[in-house]
Formats: C-alpha cells, structure tokens, sequence
C-alpha cells in the first residue's frame, strides 16, 4: 500500500512504524511542517497500562522509551502549607522531543520517509495518489478544516486559560498546587520527566486571568508575575519558557472519523483534557487500533469502518472522564473552602474513575488520613461543598 501521513507526531509516526513492521513492502511517507527537532512543550505522561500496550505493539520503541523515563507512583496535592501524598498511581514521564526523536530513529530505521519543514496544503493530490492518507495533523489540523463536511467536527473551546512552563525544580509525582493571591486561584500541574526538568503548567479561570492583567502583560512579565504565585514550591527556581503562551483547552470531536480513503488520528481526531495526561498515549493507542483494523480487514475501506466501530466508544469514555476532570479545574476556586486533605479527597474522585474503594485499596495510609478527618468532623461526611 502507498500510505500519506500528514504530521509526524505521537499518532502519525506510530502508526507509519507499526505498518511498516507488519509488511515492509508499504511505502510510508510522513509530512512534517516543523523540523525533526523543533517541539512545543515539556513532558508527556504515561500510566502503566498504556507502557504494557506500547510492549505489545512494538518491543523496539518501548524499550527506548522506558529507558529515558521517570517514574513515580504518587499524585501530591499542595495546599497552604500542606502535602497530602496518594499512593499507587503507576505513571511515567518523558520529554515530548526524547518521545519524538525515538520515534523518528525508528522510523528512519524501518525505511519510513519523514519529509520535514514539509508543510501538506493540497490534500486532494495527495488523498489521490495514495491508498490511505492519514490526517494526524493534531489540534488545529488543516484536513479536519478542509474536510469539515465530511468529519463534522465540533469545537468547544474552555473558559479557563493555560500556559505551560519547564523548571528544573523536580517535581517527584504528578503535583497538584494550589494557590490564591488578590486576583484569585492558580492550579500547577506539575511532575519531572527527566534527571532535571518538570513540566510545570499553569491554569488559572477567565476572571482571575484577567484581574492579574495578563492580557496586556509581556511574556517575560508574566513569567516574572507567575514565578512569584508559586515562589515557595518552584523554590525559586525559575519557570522555563518554550513559545509558551496562554492558551484556552478545546474539546474536539468528530462525527465522522474518516470518508473514502481519509483517517484521522489523535488530536486531530479527539482531544482530552490535560489534567488526565492522557493525549499522548490515546495518539498511540488509536495508532494500535488502527493497526490491528489494517491487520483484520481485507479492504481499506473495511478497516476504516471497523477502527471508528471499535475505538469510538474508548474514546467516548476518556472525553467523558476528561470532561469531569476539566469542569473540576474550571471550578477550582469553589473547593478552596475545602481542607487539604478534603481537597485532595475531591480532586483525585473528580472523575468518577477512581472512588472510595479504589483510593483504599491503592493508598490505605491516604484514606486512613481522610477517615481521620471525618471523624475529627463528628460523623458528617466530607467532600466538596454543595
Ligand atoms: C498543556 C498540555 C499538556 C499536555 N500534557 C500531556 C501529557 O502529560 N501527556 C500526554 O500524553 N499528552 C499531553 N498533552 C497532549 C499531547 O501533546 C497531544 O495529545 C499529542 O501530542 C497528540 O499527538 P498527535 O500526533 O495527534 O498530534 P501532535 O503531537 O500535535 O502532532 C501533529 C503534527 O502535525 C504537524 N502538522 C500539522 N499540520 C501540518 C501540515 N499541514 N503539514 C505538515 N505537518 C503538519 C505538526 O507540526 C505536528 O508535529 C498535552 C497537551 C497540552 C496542550
């Protein structure tokens, strides 16, 4: 098969690896805008469940990765002068460019063409001279736009604001930071994903980001305003700057995931909220899963209606996970009432994927603390205010 690949991110370079493992005889060429070492951002997330998926797919890329993580199995939540620690939440950190560079060797070594500062603006020529062109074209994709009345996308895009940072303070677990100051609440996601560097990202909603002024502040000011809100947990290390600017979450959706010989794939196709740190891995996954379709069917056509079958409602699920997840940071300001530990209670239940039972289960001294409280309240439950 002749295969086109526009975007050699996460999604586009693991699908072109796991076809051309499978039949060295298809001709794969992957379309990059940026060069092979420009990247937005930090760190990505990995739980252990997508690393076993990741083994399955393809040994030689695993291995790489695994390599040049972190990991860690705690989610702290910050709050005043407090850190309540929750234990058995198996996660992995790595660079996105580490990510991106394994992927590309891998690539190169397969025989897979990775055109880059090759920017695609004339999909029609090549969805005509190829067998299957997938758009994995991420968040803003041109073939989503061009295509629109083919996918029909849909668009929400979040109130709250965003900017995300690196510092070289170590962040040992996903940390979730709270604090406040005269324009309000500020929430740092932040883990390391290498020997000296985290990912530190910034949410804050729509009102404070105004009454701070961020509008009209420069960049360097507002790096400047930020290091100051969080100057005790980044112990005044400094926040590191990559493009980083403030950005709004939008949800994306599709109705339609592919037309004739046209695919989508990862956040071209479908987004999740940050805070679950799971974009990356549901950009492989999908990868996988069109893979196994490819494997099973006998005709292009066939494996793209059974990948939208089959992997539709997986990621039905996630954006419905994701969306509780995100609508739980947009209403941040409303839980600083809470306790740290009712706090920390909140925030890990914010979901629904992980309740009481599981919490006990996985991290008995955090429940035990939380049961404490409760006691401590004469009986009356805790948890977020009505
Ligand atoms: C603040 C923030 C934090 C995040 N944290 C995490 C995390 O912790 N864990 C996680 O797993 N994910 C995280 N993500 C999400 C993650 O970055 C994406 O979900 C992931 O990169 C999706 O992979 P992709 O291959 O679909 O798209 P991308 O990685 O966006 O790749 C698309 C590629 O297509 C190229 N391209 C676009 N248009 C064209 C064109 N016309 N021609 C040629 N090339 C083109 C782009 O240059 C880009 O390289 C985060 C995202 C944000 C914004």
């Amino acid at each position: 098969m002749k295969i086109d690949i526009i975007g050699g991110g996460p999604a586009g370079m693991y699908f072109a690896i796991l076809m051309k493992k499978t039949d060295p005889a298809h001709r794969i060429t992957v379309y990059e805008r940026n060069g092979p070492d420009d990247t937005f951002g930090w760190g990505v997330v990995f739980s252990g469940k997508t690393l076993r998926n990741l083994r399955a797919a393809d040994e030689a890329s695993h291995s790489e990765i695994t390599r040049n993580f972190e990991a860690w199995d705690n989610v702290d939540v910050v709050r005043g002068d407090e850190k309540i620690s929750i234990h058995g939440n198996s996660f992995s950190g790595i660079a996105r460019l580490q990510l991106l560079k394994i992927l590309q060797r891998r690539c190169e070594a397969l025989g897979i063409q990775l055109l880059f500062r090759t920017e695609v603006t004339d999909l029609d020529s090549l969805r005509n001279g190829c067998d299957l062109l997938l758009a994995a074209d991420g968040v803003n994709s041109t073939a989503r736009k061009q295509y629109s009345n083919h996918f029909l996308p849909s668009l929400d895009v979040r109130p709250n604001r965003y900017i995300w940072f690196g510092t070289n303070r170590l962040f040992h677990g996903l940390t979730l930071t709270f604090r406040e100051n005269e324009d309000g609440v500020f929430v740092a996601h932040s883990y390391k994903f290498n020997k000296n560097t985290s990912t530190f990202i910034i949410e804050c909603d729509q009102p404070t980001w105004t009454n701070a002024g961020f509008d009209t502040m420069s960049s360097d000011a507002t790096r400047e305003y930020l290091e100051q809100v969080f100057q005790k947990d980044l112990d005044n290390a400094p926040l590191l700057s990559n493009k980083s600017n403030w950005l709004n979450f939008v949800i994306v959706k599709n109705d339609n995931w592919f037309f004739e010989n046209v695919v989508q794939l990862g956040d071209a196709l479908h987004t999740a909220h940050f805070s679950i740190g799971s974009g990356t891995k549901l950009a492989m996954e999908d990868a996988i899963a069109l893979h196994e379709c490819f494997e099973a069917a006998e005709t292009v056509g066939n494996a793209l209606r059974q990948f939208e079958l089959i992997r539709k409602p997986v990621i039905e699920a996630y954006q419905a996970a994701a969306y509780e997840s995100m609508r739980w940071f947009e209403n941040a300001s409303d839980y600083m009432g809470l306790s740290p530990i009712e706090l920390a209670y909140a925030l890990m239940t914010r979901s629904g994927r992980v309740d009481y039972e599981k919490l006990r289960e996985r991290s008995p001294d955090f429940i035990a603390r939380y049961e404490a409280k409760d006691n401590a309240n004469n009986g009356t439950a805790v948890g977020p205010p009505a």
